[in-house]
């Protein structure tokens, strides 16, 4: 062979083999990053003044049961490389669906004895989000947040105009009884009672409830493979809520936050002081601006601003690491995360 031809040819076939070479390191290298990437998942069913000595063991084993059901649907979307957003509108879905929860079905009552809902969820790669006040007639307003988000030019819908909303989308709605359960039922009696009872100056004008009663919204922070956070979060609002009253669970940055680049957040408590108080943004800006960490930002947030604000509930946050925080001031909150096992971890007292 001609000495030419044969140097032509070594070179091409080095280049050929250079570009092999890159490419087989290329793909080894981003393999073990996206099996090396962590993800994780946290979770919460409402805080209040939930205390062991007022809770039965089957009751504790039902919320336990729900509450690990969801987590877990949440951590196998993640583990099969699913994205943050599927985990955690799938995982809300379970516990809209359950009457356990103020949530979908077990959705708390207003002083007219409708149930109005709200949801919101927040993407933390686009910052893109939607949320749904106000719905009487949807059965996952989680759903139909991440529908406004995804098929809509707007953030957040309200009443009626969700409704028509949903429906243009195909979202069946369920007639108002849906929602009815006897026990939350009887807790708006109850509290209508106190108030009747009360004096006329320490009344609830508005329609909040008293600091005794339980929350019971649900939320879902996560983190998937590819290093994307998202936050949802949905809610009956609070029991005995008056005047199209619209908690912190649909308005973003108040109730529920994600942002890849410092955290996901959702909260759970008095509403009105989550809004006053930004919470949720909160906790991402201190991250982000203050340079501190996860806990230190959240237990920040929650323990010395909302304390000293007068307000009661927590927050579940999870950061682009995976760290998990859920810090809370109130008696209790039901809460729960994946350890580094795959098993779910669930907590309702301050233990
Ligand atoms: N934050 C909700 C609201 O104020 C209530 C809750 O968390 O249970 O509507």
């Amino acid at each position: 062979m001609d000495v030419a031809i044969f140097q032509t040819c070594f070179r091409q076939f080095s280049h050929l083999g250079a570009w092999i070479v890159v490419m087989i390191v290329g793909f080894v290298y981003s393999q073990e990053r996206i099996s090396g990437s962590p993800i994780g998942i946290a979770i919460h069913g409402g805080a209040g003044t939930i205390l062991k000595e007022n809770m039965s063991p089957e009751k504790e084993e039902a919320y336990r049961s729900k509450l690990t059901e969801a987590l877990l649907v949440g951590y196998e979307i993640l583990k099969e490389g699913g994205s943050s957003l599927d985990a955690v509108e799938k995982a809300i879905n379970i516990l809209e669906d359950s009457p356990l929860f103020n949530a979908g079905k077990g959705a708390v009552f207003t002083n007219s004895g409708t149930n109005e809902l709200d949801a919101s969820i927040m993407d933390g790669k686009t910052l893109n989000a939607g949320a749904v006040a106000a719905v009487k007639h949807i059965k996952n307003p989680i759903s139909l947040a991440r529908l406004v988000m995804e098929k809509s030019p707007h953030v957040m819908l309200a009443g009626e105009g969700a409704e028509v909303f949903a429906e243009k989308q195909g979202v069946k709605p369920v007639a108002q009884d849906y929602f009815y359960t006897a026990r939350r039922w009887q807790q708006l009696q109850k509290v209508k009672a106190k108030e009747k009872s009360a004096a006329p100056d320490q009344s609830t004008p508005r329609g909040s409830q008293s600091k005794s009663e339980k929350f019971g919204t649900v939320g879902v922070v996560a983190l998937d493979r590819e290093g994307n956070l998202a936050a949802g979060t949905s809610t009956g609002g609070m029991t005995n809520k008056r005047f199209g009253r619209v908690g912190d669970s649909p308005i973003i940055g108040a109730g529920t936050y994600a942002n890849n680049q410092t955290c996901a957040v959702s909260a759970t408590g008095h509403g009105e002081y989550f809004i006053r108080g930004v919470i949720a943004y909160d906790v991402s800006a201190l991250m982000q601006y203050g340079g501190l960490s996860l806990t230190e930002a959240a237990d920040k947030v929650i323990m010395e601003k909302l304390s000293a604000m007068g307000g009661s509930g927590g927050i579940i946050a999870i950061d682009r690491d995976g760290n998990i925080a859920m810090p809370f001031n109130t008696a209790g909150m039901y809460r729960g995360y994946v350890d580094g096992d795959g098993n779910a971890v669930i907590r309702i007292y301050r233990d």
